[in-house]
C-alpha cells in the first residue's frame, strides 16, 4: 500500500488510477481523498440530526465543492465491473469516483467543451509487470516466471507511463510502480521515461518512510535465452536483438537511486519497486519531428490514431483468423464461441455508458423539487441519468439494456466533470465509462400516482439527500413504529402510534423518507413509499439485517415470521417436494421487487409470447444470523448483470417464464417434467466435474432453474427454484467437529480472505509448518502437498442457519469425492463478520460457522441423476405496490399488447394512446365512440355537448345512468366521470357548448364570437375532429374549420363525420391535407337551415333502429384506427382493402355506409363537390378573408352559402331536370 501512501493525495485532487484492478489501492486512494478533504472543510459524512423543523439544511454535505475525484481504469471490462465490487464498503464516497475500463497505454485526454485539458494532480502508474516480487505469496510463479517476461512487458510498461505523464498537470505527482524486482521493468523504465519526458523530475521520498527500502540501482545485467549482457553494444556484438532502453543507461545524473526498493526480508512484505515523479514543466511531446526510431514517445490521443481501437481491431482479427483456421467443426464453434465471448465481455468489448445531466431536463428538476421541494442549493446538475451503448463489431452503436436511463446518479463535483468532458458530444475519444456515482433516485415503471413523480430516494442517498428536502420527510418518533416497519418492511398507516402519523396520512403517494427512532434514541432515515393506506420500506434484504441491528432489534426475522409467505389459491396445494431429509438446507428464492418489475418489463417488451428460457445471474451469501432460511437473491439487474456483490457467491442459471396459468399448473403437478428440465443443467455440472474445470471455476457447480408463472393483469408472481445437486450410490456421511480447533483468528482469516479475493464461494483452507494457515483457490486442489490430510480443509460459503449446510454443498463434496477422495473436513463458513469490515458488527463471541468430517469416497460420484430439492412455491402481490388507477391503465395496455403480439405484429398501439381526439356531441354516438376509443386504449378526449342527460338517454347512450338525468346533469360532464370511472388515468375534458349553426340566429353576437373561437381553439389542440352531432347544421361549423385548417402540415386536424339513419348509418372523413375526399356536405344540395324548428316530437327524436349507433361509432374508431397504422397516415388514399405492409388493420376507405336491413357495408372513395357550401375553395377564400363577419352572416343566413359556393347558380342552370336530381337527404336530422 506504500505506492499510494507516496503519492500524497490532497483535499479537492482530481487522482488517476491507470492499472487499478484488484481495486484495494483505489480504495485507498479513496479513502485519502476523502480523509483530506475531511481535514480541509470539515466535511465528509455526516449523520443527520433531527430537531423539530429546523433539520432542513442541518449537517448538510455540499457536493456543490470541489471535492476531487478518483478515476479508476482497467483494461478489462469484466475486472473492472470487480473494482466496483470491491470498494463497496465505501458505499458514502461513490460520488467521487468514476470507473472506465481503457487500455491504460490509449486512456484518452479529456476536455471541457471550450476546448480547455483537465489534468489530474495525482496519477498512480501501478502497472502490469512478471510480478517476481510476490513469489512467497503466490508460489505458482516459481513455474511460470521467465527472464523473458521482463522483456516483453518493458516496452507496454513505459508506454503507460508515458501516456500518465501525459495526463498529469504542471506541479502534479506521478507514481510508477510494480511488484517486481526485475531493473528491466523498473529502473531501465524510469530511465527511459527520463529521457523521453524532461518536464519530470525524480523525487527522493526515502526520509518521509519508517520502512526499510533500498535504493534504485543504476546498473545491472540484462539476461536473455541464458546469457547475461552488460550493455547493449555487447548484445549486438554478440547478434542478439534487444531494446537499447532495457540495458543501464550510459549517461550520469538521471538520479535513479531515488527510486525506492522493498526487499522481501526487510521488512517481511512482499518485494515491490516504487518511482515518485514530479511534472516540473508542461509536456511537449517528443519524436514527431524527431525520425530516430529509437527516439521514444508517448501516445497522444488528440493526434494519434485511436490506438485502442487498433489493438481492438488486430485481436479480433487474430480471433478470426483462429475460427477461420480451425479444422474440425467442433473446433470452429469453440473459437467462434470465443470470439463471440471476446466481443461482448472482457477487454474487446466495447460497451459505452452514456450519462445525461439532470440540468438538461428541466421537467425532472421539476417534478423533484416540486414533489420533494428539494432545496434550490442542491447543485442538481451533480445528477445523471445513465444508459449504455454497445459498439458492435461493424462499428454500429446499440443501446443494450435500458433499465439504467431509470436510475439518477449523484457525483462529485469534479467527478461529474470527468464524466462530461469523457462523454460530451464534444469528445473526440469518449471516455469508456463502466460505472461511477451514487445511486441516488430509482424510477419505477409503475407509476404510484398521477401528480407525483416516479423518482424514488434510493435508501444508498437517503442520508446524503435527506436534510436537501423540503418536503415528504417524515418522522415517527415511536419506537414501536420501527419496530413495526422493520420487521413487516410495510404497515397500514392507520396501525401507526407515532405523532409523526397524521404527517404521513397527509402526504399523497408516492417516495418519502421516514426518520425512524432506534432504541438508543438516535435516528435512522429509511427509504419508503406512501401507497394509498400503508407505507413501504424501500430496503432490500441485504440492507435489511444492519438496519435491525442498529434498531435493536435480532438482525434477522424470526423464523416463522420469515416463513409466513402468500400463495396464490391457485398455486395452493403443490406438493412440489417433500421437505427433504435434513442432510442439506434447500435455498430459498428471495426475488426482490425490483426482480419483478424488469422481468414485467422484459415480458411486455422483449419477450412476449416467446417462453424460451432467459440466463439470469442470482447471488447468496454467508449467513448472518440465527434462523433465517438459506436465501437464493435475485435482483433488479438479475437478467443483464453478471456480477454480484463482493462477498456474494454466484450462481447462474435460467429463468423459466410459463405462458399460462395451466402450463404451470402442469409442471408443477407433474414431476417427471420438472426432473427433465434439469436434465441440462445436470449434464453441465457432471462434464466440469469430470474434466476439472469445475476447480477453476467453481460457479460451474452451481446453476438455478427458476420457474415462475407471471399474472401480469393481477401483479402476481408465482415462483419457485431449486439447484440440482447430482445424486450420489448412497447418502453423505458427515460427523460435525468442534469449530474451536480452528478458532476464532483463523475465521477471521477465512472471512477476510472470502471479502478480498473472488475465491468464487468455494477454496481451500490449508496449514504448512511454516507459514500456518492460509486460503488457497480449489484449482490448487491436485497439486497441493500437506503433511496431513487433515490440514487440507474445504471452504464452503454457506448461506444456511440450520445444523444442516446448505443445498449447494452436494456438487462440491462430489468434485471433491473425485478428485482427492478420503475423510475430508469442510468448514460451513458462516462468520461474515469478522472480515470487519462489512458494516455489520460481530453478533457476539460466538461463533457460527460448522466444521464437519465427510466421508467422501470416490464411488461417491454420480450416475447422473439429480436430487431437486425445490424451494417452496410462493407468490409475490405487487399491486400492494402499485397504485389502482395505474393498474388499471397496465391492463388496458396489456390488452393492446396481447393483440399485438398474437395477431398483429406491425401494430403500434401508441399511435392510438396519445391520439387526441374531439367529440362533438356526447349523445348516443358520442358514447359509442369514447367507448371505442378506450377499448383502443385512448387516453386523450374532449366532450362538447351543451344539453343535460334526460330520462330517455340512458338505455342507448352508454355512459350515463339514470341517476345523471334524475340528478340534472350535463351530458359533457357526465360523460367525462363516466371516462374516468372506467379508465381512470384516461385525460378527459369536458366543455359546455352549443355550437353555432348556420340558419340559427339564436346566440347573441357576443356569445356567438365566444363559442367560435373556443371551437377554433378545441381544434387547433386535437387531433382527430368527431362530428357526432344529431343534426346535419351543427356539422357545418366544425366541418368549415377543420378544412380551413388543413394548412397546419402535419398538426393538421382530421375531419370524421358519423351519421344515422333508421336502418342504415354513415361513416365519412374528409379531405386531409393534400389528399382529396368528399365532406358530410358535399353530398348536399342545400344550404343547412334550421332543421328543428317546425317538426313535429317524432321528427326531432333520434328514431333508429338502437343497434345502428353501435354499429356506426364503432365502424368509425375501427376506420380511426385503421388510418392510425396506414402509413400514410390520415393522408391515407382511400382503399378498401389494404395490404399488411401497408395497413396492419387494411383498408381506409373515405366512407363507409352500413345497411342493417341488409346486413351490409358499402366502403366507398369520394371526391369533394367543387360547389360543395362547406370546403369548397369559394367558401373557403371567403372565410379567409372575411373571418367572423362570414360566418355570423352564415349564422343568420345560411342562404348565402348557396350563392357564395356557387350552388345557386348550378341550380338555376338545372332548374327544368329537377325531377333527375336525387335527394341526398338520407341522414338528415337526426
Ligand atoms: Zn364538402
Amino acid at each position: 500500500m506504500l505506492p499510494v501512501a507516496v503519492l500524497d493525495i490532497q483535499a479537492g485532487h482530481r487522482c488517476l488510477d491507470l492499472c487499478a484492478a484488484p481495486g484495494s489501492k483505489t480504495a485507498q486512494m479513496l479513502a485519502s481523498l476523502a480523509h483530506a478533504n475531511y481535514k480541509k472543510w470539515g466535511r465528509g459524512l455526516e449523520k443527520i440530526e433531527v430537531k423539530g423543523s429546523e433539520q432542513f439544511l442541518r449537517g448538510r454535505i455540499d457536493y456543490s465543492g470541489d471535492e476531487g475525484c478518483v478515476v479508476a481504469n482497467e483494461i478489462s471490462a469484466e475486472r473492472a465491473g470487480m473494482l466496483v465490487h470491491q470498494i463497496a464498503r465505501h458505499q458514502s464516497l461513490y460520488p467521487l469516483v468514476v470507473f472506465t475500463s481503457h487500455d491504460a497505454r490509449y486512456f484518452p485526454s479529456l476536455r471541457r467543451e471550450d476546448g480547455r485539458e483537465v489534468l489530474f494532480d495525482r496519477i498512480l502508474c501501478d502497472v502490469m509487470c512478471s510480478s517476481d516480487g510476490t513469489l512467497r505469496k503466490s508460489p505458482h510463479l516459481w513455474r511460470e516466471w521467465s527472464s523473458r517476461l521482463s522483456l516483453e512487458l518493458h516496452a507496454e510498461q513505459l508506454a503507460v507511463a508515458l501516456r500518465s505523464v501525459r495526463l498529469l498537470r504542471g506541479g502534479g505527482r506521478m507514481v510508477y510502480s510494480t511488484c517486481s524486482l526485475s531493473p528491466v521493468e523498473n529502473e531501465a523504465v524510469v530511465a527511459e521515461i527520463l529521457r523521453a519526458a524532461p518536464c519530470l523530475a525524480l523525487l527522493d521520498v526515502r526520509e518521509e518512510l519508517t520502512l526499510r527500502t533500498s535504493p534504485g540501482l543504476e546498473t545491472w545485467k540484462v539476461a536473455h535465452q541464458g546469457q547475461l549482457y552488460e550493455s547493449h553494444a555487447a548484445a549486438v556484438a554478440a547478434g542478439v536483438k534487444l531494446q537499447r532502453g532495457v540495458f543501464p543507461p550510459a549517461e550520469s545524473g538521471l538520479g535513479l537511486k531515488k527510486c525506492l526498493r522493498i526487499l522481501p526480508h526487510h521488512n517481511d512484505t512482499g518485494g515491490f519497486f516504487i518511482a515518485v515523479f514530479e511534472k516540473v514543466a508542461a509536456y511537449v511531446a517528443k519524436g514527431a519531428e524527431v525520425a530516430d526510431a529509437e527516439t521514444i514517445r508517448g501516445y497522444d490521443s488528440d493526434r494519434d490514431e485511436d490506438g485502442e481501437e487498433e489493438e481492438r481491431q488486430k485481436q479480433l482479427q487474430k480471433l478470426e483468423q483462429a475460427a477461420e483456421r480451425s479444422c474440425s467443426a467442433q473446433e470452429r464453434a469453440k473459437a467462434e464461441a470465443r470470439r463471440e465471448r471476446a466481443r461482448t465481455s472482457g477487454s474487446l468489448a466495447r460497451e459505452l455508458a452514456r450519462y445525461k445531466c439532470l440540468a438538461s431536463m428541466p421537467e425532472q428538476v421539476c417534478a423533484l423539487r416540486a414533489f420533494y421541494g428539494l432545496h434550490e442549493s442542491f447543485p442538481v446538475q451533480l445528477f445523471f441519468s445513465r444508459h449504455h451503448l454497445q459498439l458492435m463489431a461493424d462499428g454500429e452503436l446499440v443501446q443494450t439494456h435500458q433499465g439504467e436511463a431509470n436510475q439518477l446518479l449523484l457525483l462529485a463535483a469534479a467527478a461529474a466533470e470527468v464524466l462530461c468532458c469523457g462523454t460530451g458530444e464534444h469528445a473526440k475519444r469518449k471516455l469508456k465509462v463502466i460505472a461511477g456515482g451514487l445511486r441516488a433516485f430509482e424510477k419505477d415503471r409503475f407509476e404510484v400516482a398521477e401528480r407525483s413523480t416516479s423518482l424514488r430516494l434510493a435508501q444508498e442517498a437517503v442520508e446524503l439527500l435527506a436534510p436537501y428536502l423540503g418536503l415528504r420527510v417524515v418522522t415517527l418518533e415511536d419506537v414501536a413504529d420501527t419496530h413495526r416497519l422493520l420487521s413487516q418492511r410495510d404497515a397500514a398507516t392507520a396501525a401507526l402510534v407515532s405523532a409523526g402519523k397524521s404527517q404521513l396520512e397527509e402526504l399523497g403517494a408516492g417516495g418519502c423518507v421516514l426518520l425512524l427512532r432506534t432504541t438508543s434514541g438516535s435516528w435512522l432515515a429509511v427509504s419508503a413509499l406512501r401507497t394509498r393506506k400503508a407505507v413501504s420500506l424501500f430496503v432490500n434484504d441485504l440492507m435489511m439485517p444492519s438496519m435491525r441491528q442498529a434498531c435493536g432489534l435480532p438482525a434477522a426475522l424470526q423464523a416463522e415470521e420469515a416463513e409466513k409467505r402468500f400463495v396464490s389459491a391457485r398455486f395452493q396445494g403443490f406438493e412440489v417436494d417433500k421437505r427433504p431429509m435434513k442432510d442439506f438446507e434447500p435455498l430459498q428464492a428471495a426475488p426482490d421487487v425490483g426482480f419483478w418489475q424488469e422481468l414485467s418489463q422484459r415480458k411486455l417488451d422483449l419477450w412476449r409470447l416467446d417462453s424460451s428460457n432467459v440466463p439470469v445471474t442470482a447471488f447468496y451469501e454467508a449467513s448472518q444470523a440465527s434462523r433465517v432460511p438459506a436465501k437464493c437473491f435475485l435482483q433488479k439487474d438479475a437478467f443483464q448483470d453478471t456480477r454480484v456483490p463482493v462477498g456474494a457467491v454466484k450462481v447462474v442459471g435460467e429463468l423459466k417464464n410459463f405462458n399460462t396459468e395451466e402450463e404451470f399448473r402442469a409442471f408443477l403437478g407433474n414431476a417427471d417434467a420438472r426432473q427433465s428440465c434439469l436434465a441440462e443443467a445436470v449434464a453441465q455440472i457432471s462434464s466440469a466435474i469430470a474434466s476439472g474445470k469445475a476447480l477453476q471455476e467453481p460457479w460451474q457447480l452451481r446453476r438455478l432453474l427458476l420457474c415462475s408463472f407471471a399474472d401480469l393483469k393481477k401483479y402476481h408472481y408465482s415462483y419457485l427454484l431449486t439447484l440440482p445437486a447430482l445424486k450420489t450410490p448412497k447418502p453423505w456421511q458427515r460427523v460435525r467437529e468442534p469449530i474451536e480447533d480452528l478458532g476464532p483468528e483463523v475465521l477471521a482469516l477465512v472471512a477476510k480472505g472470502l471479502r478480498e479475493k473472488d475465491f468464487d464461494g468455494l477454496c481451500l483452507l490449508t496449514r504448512a509448518a511454516d507459514v500456518g494457515w492460509s486460503l488457497r483457490p480449489m484449482a490448487d486442489l491436485l497439486n497441493v502437498k500437506v503433511e496431513s490430510e487433515d490440514d487440507l480443509i474445504l471452504v464452503f460459503v454457506d448461506p444456511s442457519s440450520e445444523e444442516a449446510p446448505a443445498w449447494s454443498l452436494q456438487n462440491a463434496l462430489v468434485l471433491l469425492a473425485k478428485h482427492r477422495p478420503g475423510r475430508r473436513r469442510v468448514l460451513a463458513f458462516r462468520d461474515p463478520q469478522l472480515a470487519g469490515a462489512s458494516g455489520y458488527t460481530s453478533s457476539g463471541p460466538q461463533l457460527r460457522s460448522l466444521l464437519f468430517r465427510y466421508a467422501l469416497d470416490a464411488e461417491m460420484e454420480s450416475s447422473g441423476d439429480c436430487r431437486a430439492g425445490w424451494s417452496k412455491i410462493a407468490t409475490v402481490d405487487l399491486t400492494r405496490f402499485l397504485d389502482s388507477k395505474m393498474v388499471a391503465a397496465n391492463a388496458v395496455d396489456l390488452n393492446i399488447k396481447l393483440m399485438k403480439w398474437r395477431v398483429l405484429p406491425g401494430l403500434e398501439p401508441d399511435r392510438l394512446k396519445e391520439l387526441r381526439v374531439l367529440l362533438l356531441g356526447a349523445g348516443t354516438l358520442g358514447c359509442g365512440v369514447a367507448r371505442a376509443l378506450m377499448g383502443w386504449g385512448c387516453r386523450h378526449m374532449t366532450f362538447v355537448d351543451a344539453g343535460k342527460v334526460s330520462f330517455s338517454n340512458p338505455v342507448r347512450q352508454s355512459l350515463f345512468t339514470h341517476k345523471d338525468a334524475a340528478d340534472g346533469r350535463k351530458k359533457a360532464t357526465a360523460a367525462k366521470e363516466a371516462v374516468l370511472a372506467i379508465l381512470p388515468d384516461a385525460k378527459v375534458e369536458d366543455v359546455v357548448m352549443d355550437i353555432p349553426m348556420p340558419g340559427h340566429p339564436h346566440q347573441s353576437a357576443e356569445l356567438l364570437r365566444a363559442n367560435v373561437v373556443k371551437l377554433q381553439e378545441l381544434i387547433e389542440r386535437h387531433d382527430v375532429i368527431c362530428m357526432l352531432t344529431d343534426s346535419r347544421e351543427s356539422r357545418w361549423l366544425p366541418s368549415l374549420l377543420v378544412a380551413a385548417a388543413q394548412d397546419r402540415g402535419k398538426d393538421a386536424p382530421l375531419g370524421l363525420t358519423v351519421a344515422l339513419g333508421f336502418d342504415s348509418f354513415l361513416v365519412s372523413r374528409q379531405s386531409y391535407q393534400n389528399s382529396p375526399a368528399a365532406c358530410y356536405f358535399c353530398n348536399d344540395v342545400t344550404a343547412p337551415s334550421d332543421s328543428l324548428a317546425f317538426r313535429t316530437l317524432d321528427q326531432q327524436c333520434t328514431v333508429t333502429r338502437p343497434g345502428i349507433s353501435g354499429l356506426a361509432s364503432n365502424c368509425a374508431v375501427e376506420l380511426l384506427a385503421a388510418l392510425t397504422q396506414h402509413q400514410d397516415g390520415f393522408a391515407a388514399a382511400s382503399s378498401n382493402t389494404a395490404s399488411i405492409s401497408e395497413s396492419p388493420l387494411g383498408g381506409v376507405p373515405h366512407q363507409v355506409r352500413g345497411y342493417a336491413a341488409e346486413y351490409a357495408l358499402a366502403p366507398t372513395e369520394t371526391e369533394p363537390f367543387g360547389r360543395c357550401i362547406c370546403c369548397s375553395p369559394q367558401v373557403l377564400q371567403r372565410y379567409a378573408a372575411e373571418g367572423m363577419g362570414f360566418l355570423e352572416q352564415v349564422i343568420a343566413d345560411s342562404s348565402i352559402l348557396e350563392d357564395v359556393s356557387g350552388l345557386a347558380e348550378m341550380k338555376a342552370a338545372m332548374s327544368g331536370m329537377e325531377g333527375d336530381v336525387e335527394a341526398f337527404d338520407e341522414f338528415e336530422d337526426l
